[in-house]
């Protein structure tokens, strides 16, 4: 980039608020060997210098995608929630730069303040069967967005990496119901298509899809159909394009690199318009893909990979590793010719706006 360019993208950054939709601003171990023993053991590193590098002034932190182990040897144990739950807040309150955010107006208040505001958000509810109450006390701990079903669907709904989507529940609409009256955020980034089409129809408020890309450019299930990303923005829900490895390829850009995350950003755009787009990088401090490598299984990566073209698998996602590097959206966005209003709708602008709506002010 020139220097006027490079000046342009600071001057974004102090002039507007920076949210990342979907994030796990954690340090993994570097010997992959250990990923493991470290979720066993479930004390997350938060990367407080990389984020303080990020340009971010919040960002949505994923727990529990997944993959803790603290307790069981089901990720979505209660126990093993609550655990991660406490455990980040633990170490959040041994510092000053990241506080968790209970209302929209804490966000204004880390840009203000320089400082960074971190949203509970849970890839999916834990196991609480039918006690739909216990809703209220993830609200009470803090968490502010929630997905309806991981990539394996529960009682509530279908997950993307089941065969045969059900759709919502009965039990499904009471959690859309709850959390609508508690004003949480649901998330559909893990869901089916149909369980996604229900619940954008349930919801009082809009929804979002915090990280993922267009199925029209890659044929993978982890990416939406247009019918369900039109549906989500014509009730005003906010979609997180996402830069996971090997996630929003296109065939275009078969190499996974900010290229193609992009070209996913700007169909997306073009579908729905700019008001209903924003970023979920879903990136972490270590070898992402070792990650995936080491919980496969539990990711469902086999079933969610099933029948895709072949492709060349990379070791990083060139231009988007890791959360320090959403500045890197921002140089895109200026070198592309977007507009500073543009690019202050789709680094931030969107979500607030969304989470004012279902939070409250
Ligand atoms: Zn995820």
């Amino acid at each position: 980039m020139s220097k006027a360019e490079e000046e342009r993208v600071e001057e974004i950054i102090e002039k507007n608020i920076v949210i990342s939709f979907h994030d796990h601003a954690e340090v993994f171990p570097e010997d992959p060997s250990e990923f493991i023993e470290y979720e066993r053991i479930g004390r997350l590193w938060i990367g407080y210098e990389g984020l303080a590098a990020s340009g971010l002034d919040a960002f949505f932190e994923g727990l529990q995608d997944g993959i803790a182990l603290m307790r069981s040897m089901d990720p979505w144990d209660w126990d093993n929630v609550i655990h991660q739950i406490g455990m980040v807040q633990a170490d959040l309150d041994h510092q000053d730069l990241v506080f968790v955010a209970r209302r929209a107006s804490d966000i204004e208040k880390a840009y203000r303040e320089g400082r960074i505001a971190m949203v509970i958000h849970l890839e999916g509810p834990p196991n609480i069967r039918e006690d739909i109450s216990r809703v209220d006390i993830l609200y009470g701990l803090g968490v502010r967005c929630m997905g309806i079903a991981y990539s394996r669907g529960n009682e509530f709904g279908s997950g993307l990496a089941d065969k045969i989507d059900r759709g919502l529940t009965d039990l499904g609409y009471e959690l859309v119901r709850r959390m609508n009256k508690l004003g949480m955020l649901i998330d559909l980034a893990h869901a089916g298509d149909k369980t996604s089409l229900d619940t954008i129809e349930a919801s009082k408020d809009p929804v979002a899809i915090t990280h993922a890309g267009a199925r029209a450019l890659w044929p993978s299930r982890r990416m939406k159909p247009d019918e369900v990303i039109q549906a989500l923005a014509e009730k005003g829900g906010v979609f997180g394009v996402e830069a996971a490895p090997h996630t929003t390829i296109t065939k275009n850009n078969p190499r996974h690199s900010i290229e193609s995350v992009m070209e996913h950003f700007q169909y997306i755009e073009k579908l729905v318009g700019i008001d209903h787009v924003a970023f979920g990088p879903d990136t972490l401090f270590g070898d992402h893909v070792a990650l995936h490598r080491a919980f496969r299984e539990y990711l469902a990566l086999t079933s969610i990979e099933e029948n895709l073209p072949p492709f060349p698998r990379v070791e990083y996602v060139d231009g988007l590793e890791n959360p320090s590097e959403y500045r890197n959206i921002i140089r895109w966005l200026v070198k592309n010719g977007y507009s500073d209003q543009e690019i202050a709708k789709v680094i931030g602008g969107n979500i607030l706006r969304l989470v004012k709506r279902v939070w409250g002010e």
